[in-house]
């Protein structure tokens, strides 16, 4: 009975049904949306390969998981286009053993493209009701490395510093300066900043031998960051 089960399971899943439909989308996503503008980053690519950007977006939108552009994950915010995930990973330059930070997790898929590479990721998330749905999935696809943590990342978390790397994914006025004093030494933080109605800048975090460099990279459309009124 068991083998009969296997095999019509087997064959229901070589089916050229749904799944097999998103991973060819996926594989087509990473060649002409990102390796074609110049990713070159490996460990970038095979986790963009590999992470079921659909199991993210709203049902209604899993049609459109690798088109490229940003998607509606209700809240008010945005899943950012999947070439916009590639490059900031890229210039994390996330390695296995890291510890990252992200400010920002949305769906959660920014994440889990990190979770396939580095050891820990801490996600900070405002929106409650967001959080909660980015856990449940993180945790069915078997991301158990990602710590999903409610709150204003504002503050970063101090308990877990320092960071590796630091990734900010709704648009600052200004770097938090708690953010700053939690990059580890030799650490790179990726930061969207400028005002929330207009287009930012994405910057390029560096700590060398305590001292802070910020270089201007490409101009960028972030989700405004918010601020919990309590931890003010
Ligand atoms: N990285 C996400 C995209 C996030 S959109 C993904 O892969 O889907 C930006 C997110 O930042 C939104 O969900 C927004 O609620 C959240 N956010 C805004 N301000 C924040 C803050 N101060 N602390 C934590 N999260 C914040």
């Amino acid at each position: 009975m068991k083998s009969l089960i296997s095999i019509l399971l087997v064959l229901l899943m070589s089916k050229p049904g749904y799944s097999q439909n998103y991973e060819e989308l996926r594989q087509r996503m990473v060649r002409e949306q990102i390796e074609k503008r110049g990713i070159y980053d490996r460990a970038t690519l095979k986790s963009m390969r590999k992470v079921a950007r659909h199991q993210f977006v709203p049902p209604k939108y899993r049609p459109h998981a690798y088109d490229d552009y940003p998607l509606l994950i209700g809240y008010n915010q945005t899943i950012s286009q999947p070439y916009m995930v590639a490059y900031m990973t890229q210039l994390l330059q996330p390695k296995e053993g890291h510890r990252i930070l992200e400010v920002g997790t949305g769906s959660g898929y920014q994440a889990a493209v990190l979770a396939e590479i580095v050891d820990k990721v801490y996600t900070i998330e405002i929106v409650k009701a967001l959080s909660e749905k980015a856990k449940s999935v993180l945790n069915k696809l078997g991301y158990h490395n990602v710590e999903v943590i409610i709150g204003d990342g504002y503050q970063g978390l101090a308990s877990k510093a320092p960071f590796d790397g630091i990734i900010v994914t709704a648009a600052a006025e200004q770097i938090p300066p708690p953010l700053l004093n939690q990059l580890k030494e030799g650490g790179r933080m990726v930061i969207p900043i400028g005002s929330p109605s207009t287009v930012q800048t994405l910057m390029l975090v560096t700590k060398r031998n305590g001292k802070i460099t910020t270089r201007e990279l490409s101009p960028v459309r972030f989700v405004p960051f918010t601020r919990d009124k309590d931890q003010e």
